[in-house]
């Protein structure tokens, strides 16, 4: 019995397909590249219904002549490679002559095409079937894709709703217009426009058509030259920096491509300007010799192989670091916990256990084993409550005692914010309070992000106090703060939250309003560097010791240390006596 059958045309297009087209934006990608690769200098791309209904990509590139373009549907017909190697030195973002077989099985398409010389040419494919005509004169090529996914169920259920399909189509075109600054693009959605570029072959000119005046008027140019690679691009000044990655973004020779040792190099390089919660936003275009790159390593093309990897990682930190530092950017206070001579006090000496409000420190024996072997390794409430302040030390940490010989250091800022925070919270507890600012604070997103803020994230805002609405394109105006936005700065207590929002997609009421005090409480709280008199800082251990959880503050880090008379005595080696 026969058993091994060949398969059908039709399917195995439907098959590469699922390697292809995965979603509705990478129908654009497709599509878009090829007009890139017929050397178009507009391309104008608009969809409906987040793509699933139809999708137009229209270009004024070089166009088809007819018999081109009808076997232009089938498998493996491509221009642009001929031999193998060819397939070593690609200089066009297509080659495998998959994309179009693989859309056209999976939904209908149309194309109207010419190479400006003739009569053009029409296109229509529906269920595998070509009906050729006449088409316009007009040079250049314009796909119309409609019911992606018709005929495959399975991947139609796959899509995620409309504002997250967008978010992906917005993300890839503005790869692609960022990736060349050289072409006009424009993109509409629903028919409403979301950018159009100028194509003037300026980046920054881009970076500001694609994200608007506050992030382009916020990069730094650089550039770098090896014998085997380049790389040129901007550097985003850490006001302009994000709570995620997703903003470092790598072009290897005009293609966007994922390159995570290179973002993570990114973000190492800006580490001592960036707190590290923020990621810097950077745009780089990285050129290497064709024949240096292989980019066969996926049907998407997203991942690549580029063998001098490692050199231009570290060439890419050293110009970053420098192009930074010139900039004179005051970078972040170094945090430094000096070891003082043989006795070791090492940072994660005290670790706690983490059994809800009642944490305790307790001294991390695997540590402290050599140095220390005590009976008494836990500060409870009680021995808090004998504190008594003895002074100040840097400015910075509160100095007290108790009367057992125990010693404690108190982070001033950190068990501030704790009270704030513990205050704020049973205050938002009845209801958050709010009001309406006087200047209303106007921010700016670029056009996934917008998408991203869909009705539930807006409504969580809404329980947080937060009321936003849309105005223009990339904006939103901010309604309605919760009364702590006040003296925390308006703008950037929502940004901030905004931030946060964005970033986490599971992210509840519950934990959103903690966030928004916690931020709050940093604000308002007594800074490092503060001088405090001794009735000051009694108080606010005081305030600390009727906290529900006084040993850490809201960001997790510890608020005290605590030195047991017998550790004091161990250290100084004035025990045995
Ligand atoms: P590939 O891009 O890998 O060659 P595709 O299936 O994407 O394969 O496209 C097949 C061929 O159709 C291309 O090689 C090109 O010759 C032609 N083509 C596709 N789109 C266009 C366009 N917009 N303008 C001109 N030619 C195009
Ligand atoms: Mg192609």
């Amino acid at each position: 019995m026969n058993k091994i059958n060949i398969l059908s045309n039709e399917l195995a297009n439907m098959i590469a397909a699922g390697e292809v087209v995965e979603r509705p934006s990478s129908v654009i990608k497709e599509l878009v590249e090829n007009s890139i690769d017929a050397n178009a200098k507009t391309i104008n791309v608009s969809i409906i219904e987040a793509g699933r209904k139809q999708i137009i990509v229209a270009d004024d590139g070089e166009g088809m002549d007819r018999q081109n373009a009808s076997i232009a549907l089938k498998r493996y017909a491509t221009s642009k490679i001929i031999s193998s190697y060819d397939l070593n030195h690609i200089k066009t973002l297509g080659f495998r002559g998959e994309a179009l077989p693989s859309i056209a099985s999976v939904s209908r398409i149309k194309i109207d095409t010419s190479t400006g010389e003739n009569v053009g040419t029409q296109i229509i494919s529906n269920e595998q079937q070509l009906e050729i005509s006449d088409g316009s004169l007009h040079k250049g090529t314009t796909i119309t894709v409609e019911e992606l996914f018709y005929n495959t169920p399975a991947r139609l259920k796959f899509l995620k709703s409309d504002y997250i399909e967008n978010a992906n189509n917005i993300e890839m075109m503005t790869r692609l217009a960022l990736s060349h600054p050289h072409i006009s693009f424009s993109f509409t959605i629903d028919d409403k426009q979301q950018f159009k570029t100028t194509g003037r072959g300026k980046l920054l000119e881009t970076i500001l058509n694609v994200y608007g005046h506050h992030v382009a008027s916020n990069m730094i140019k650089f550039n770098f030259k090896a014998v085997d690679y380049s790389i040129s691009g901007y550097l985003g000044k850490p006001e302009i920096a994000r709570s995620n990655r997703y903003y470092i973004q790598t072009f290897l020779n005009t293609r966007s491509v994922y390159m995570p040792k290179i973002t993570n190099a990114i973000i190492n390089a800006y580490e001592d300007f960036l707190p590290p919660t923020r990621f810097p936003f950077v745009i780089i275009d990285i050129n290497v010799e064709p024949a240096l790159v292989d980019v066969n390593v996926h049907p998407t093309k997203r991942e690549v192989r580029f063998s001098k990897e490692e050199e231009l990682k570290t060439s890419l930190v050293n110009v970053i670091v420098n192009a930074l530092k010139k900039q004179n950017l005051a970078p972040k206070p170094q945090i430094v916990i000096e070891k003082p001579h043989d006795v070791i006090i090492k940072t994660n000496l005290f670790d706690y256990v983490n059994d809800d409000n009642d944490r305790q420190l307790i001294l991390n024996e695997q540590d402290s084993s050599s140095l220390i072997s005590d009976d008494s390794k836990t500060i409870t409430k009680e021995k808090m409550l004998n504190m008594t302040v003895i002074g100040q030390a840097q400015l910075t940490f509160i100095i007290a005692e108790d009367f057992e010989g125990g010693l404690y250091l108190i982070d001033q800022h950190a068990a501030h914010e704790r009270i704030n925070y513990e205050k704020y919270k049973a205050l938002a507890k009845e209801k958050v309070p709010v009001y309406e600012p006087l200047i209303t604070p106007i921010l700016n997103y670029k056009a996934s992000d917008l998408m991203r803020l869909n009705e539930e994230k807006i409504m969580l805002l809404k329980d947080v106090g937060v009321i936003i609405e849309q105005f223009g394109k990339n904006e939103i105006k901010v309604r309605q703060l919760p009364i702590w936005a006040k003296d925390y700065g308006e703008k950037e207590y929502s940004e901030q939250l905004i931030e946060q929002i964005l970033e986490d997609n599971d992210i509840d009421t519950v934990s959103v309003l903690d966030a928004s005090i916690a931020m709050k409480s940093c604000r308002r709280s007594i800074k490092a560097s503060d001088r405090l008199s001794l009735n000051e800082m009694q108080f606010l251990i005081d305030e600390l010791k009727k906290c529900d959880n006084p040993y850490f503050c809201p960001h997790g880090r510890p608020t005290i240390i605590h030195f047991t008379a017998y550790q004091l005595d161990k250290m100084f080696k004035r025990t045995g006596f």
